[in-house]
This record gives structure tokens, C-alpha cells and sequence, in this order.
């Protein structure tokens, strides 16, 4: 695979990383770009004319129409957090540079705080990612395949039948020439047609031709408008079959950074967000230098989430 494009693309350096964004006023000010990119906005009324006043030294922008007070972290996936911006981009800084994902205990390290605090940060920034994929749908060519995630996690049983194994569906869209564009991976309740089609209706623009193995649930796609377009090979499986190539190489870089970065975790509680923030990185592989940015984009746009709908989310987006 030529992945060098990708390889040796500039990351945002460490020292131009701390030069921008190194002091509480910097990140403020960009937070406060991300977050109103035309200026501020009132979160009541819609109003632009504002005052800033500052309480408790804190910063409240208020609307001179309503009066409202809204702070800059409020309404963010921020809220709530005591922790100072400057940790927060720096936990941005550390998941959107890192090559192949980086756990809540290399966070925990890095960013000096409590494990706890570490992956409720890591898993709302997720969050942000995963909200963002959802967005997109895939069109145009499709290649599918069945996967399982987990299932080897230490102490449950391994392998089929293990109680902590997650079915989910991997599809990757192509361009005409044959590249691979996005990824989209999402779990589900398991290969029947009823899964499928909902799958398919959520996920792809109806259209779409979807290239699989032959698995019989995925013929559900037609129920939502896309053709389902068979490669069957007896006694071959679709990581021998070159017309898989680009569903291998995805599902082989997941394995790589989920064995390489993450612990063992609840995979039916949190694989879709650990598999939607891979999705995150893996569709904005050609753009290291801007995800930072993008990043903080998604984090200020995405709705607060309390810890504890982040710890029991199931499928929280
Ligand atoms: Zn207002």
C-alpha cells in the first residue's frame, strides 16, 4: 500500500504546537474561533451584539438583546470540566497526532491528571469524532465485510460465543479509480437482513453498490435503495480475494491500533466510539497537519455529554 503520502506528511510540530496554544488566553481565543467562527452568537436568541463581563474570573459573554450569560465552554463538550483549556489541547494535540490512536492511560501520563479524569476526557473527545462520522454516508462503490470486535479480552472466554464480542459492519467507499475514500464502522445487532437494511439505510446513499463476499444478509441493502453486487468464491475468503483489498487493509490497521494502544475495554458498551474515532482518523489521513483544528471544531460543536451518559453510553450518538 503506498501509505507514504500519509507518512511523511507535517504534522504541527510539538514547539509550534506550545508557541499557538501554550497559554489559557491562546486556547480561549481559539476556542472561542472554533466555536463562533462569525463571531459570537447567542445560544438563546441568536443575537451577535454582545458584552463580555467577567465573574468569578471567569469569562461570560452576555447578550445585549436577552441578557443571557453563557460562559465559552457551555454548550460544548467541555461544559462542566474544571480542567484548564490548555489541558484539553493539549489532549487534542495528543489524539489527533498520534499515529495509531493513544489510550486513556498514555493520556493519564502525559497529561498529569487522574486515570478517571483521563478517560472521560478521552472518551468525550471520542464522542466528538463520533458524532462527526455520523454525518457522512457512504456512496459510489462500497466494499463490505462481516467483523467482530474483541472477544480475547483477558479472563472472558475467547474466541465465537464470547460474551464480549461486538459484530459490526466494515465498508469502505471507493473512488473511480479504484481508492479508497472513507470508512464508515458500525456495530451491529448481528448479520440478518433486518440489521442489515437498517444499517444500509443509515449508512449509504441509496444508489450505492455494494461490493461483498456473499454473506446473504447483505442482499438487505436493495430494501434501501442500493445494489448489492456479489463476489462469491468457494472455499476463498475475502482476505484472499484482491477485490478486498482496501476492507484488509482497514481492518488490519484497526487491529494494529487497537492491540498497540488500547487495553482491553468493554467492547459492547464503547465499540462504536472506539471504532468511529479510528473512522475519524483514517478518513482525514491526508490532512495531519489540520486535525488539531478539525478536532477542535468537532469538540466546541458537539453537544455537552454528562459523565455518566458517557459511561454507559451503548450507542450514545
Ligand atoms: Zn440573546
Amino acid at each position: 500500500m503506498a501509505m507514504n503520502r500519509i507518512q511523511f506528511q507535517p504534522g504541527l510540530s510539538m514547539p509550534e504546537f506550545f508557541q499557538r496554544f501554550g497559554t489559557e488566553a491562546q486556547c480561549e481565543a481559539a476556542l472561542e474561533a472554533a466555536r463562533w467562527p462569525e463571531g459570537f452568537r447567542c445560544p438563546r436568541c441568536g443575537g451577535a451584539a454582545h458584552c463580555v463581563v467577567q465573574s468569578r474570573g471567569r469569562k461570560l459573554y452576555q447578550c445585549n438583546a436577552c441578557r443571557h450569560q453563557s460562559s465559552l465552554i457551555a454548550g460544548t463538550v467541555f461544559q462542566g470540566s474544571k480542567l484548564a483549556l490548555t489541558a484539553w489541547f493539549l489532549a487534542i494535540y495528543l489524539i489527533s497526532q498520534a499515529k495509531t490512536g493513544l489510550s486513556a492511560l498514555a493520556l493519564k501520563r502525559q497529561l498529569g491528571v487522574s486515570y478517571p479524569s483521563a478517560w472521560l476526557i478521552h472518551h468525550k473527545l471520542m464522542q466528538a469524532m463520533a458524532e462527526r462520522e455520523q454525518a457522512y454516508l457512504l456512496e459510489g462503490q462500497v466494499q463490505v465485510d462481516d467483523a467482530y470486535l474483541g472477544g480475547e479480552r483477558s479472563g472472558g472466554k475467547a474466541g465465537r460465543g464470547s460474551e464480549n464480542k461486538v459484530p459490526f459492519v466494515a465498508a469502505v467507499s471507493l473512488s473511480e479509480e479504484g481508492h479508497p475514500l472513507r470508512t464508515k464502522l458500525t456495530p451491529v445487532a448481528g448479520f440478518s437482513l433486518r440489521a442489515i437494511a437498517q444499517w444500509a439505510s443509515a449508512s449509504l446513499v441509496p444508489g450505492s453498490t455494494v461490493l461483498s463476499d456473499g454473506l446473504a444478509c447483505f442482499g438487505a441493502v436493495t430494501q434501501a435503495g442500493c445494489r448489492h453486487q456479489p463476489t462469491v468464491v468457494a472455499g476463498r475468503k475475502p482476505k484472499d480475494l484482491p477485490e478486498f483489498e482496501w476492507i484488509n487493509t482497514v481492518l488490519g490497521n484497526l487491529k494494529t491500533t487497537l492491540t498497540g494502544a488500547y487495553h482491553a475495554f468493554d467492547f459492547r458498551k464503547y465499540a462504536h466510539r472506539y471504532l468511529a474515532a479510528f473512522a475519524y482518523r483514517f478518513n482525514r489521513r491526508f490532512n495531519l497537519r489540520t486535525l488539531h483544528h478539525r478536532l477542535l471544531v468537532a469538540a466546541a460543536n458537539c453537544s455537552p455529554h454528562p459523565a455518566r451518559m458517557i459511561r454507559m453510553a451503548d450507542d450514545g450518538c
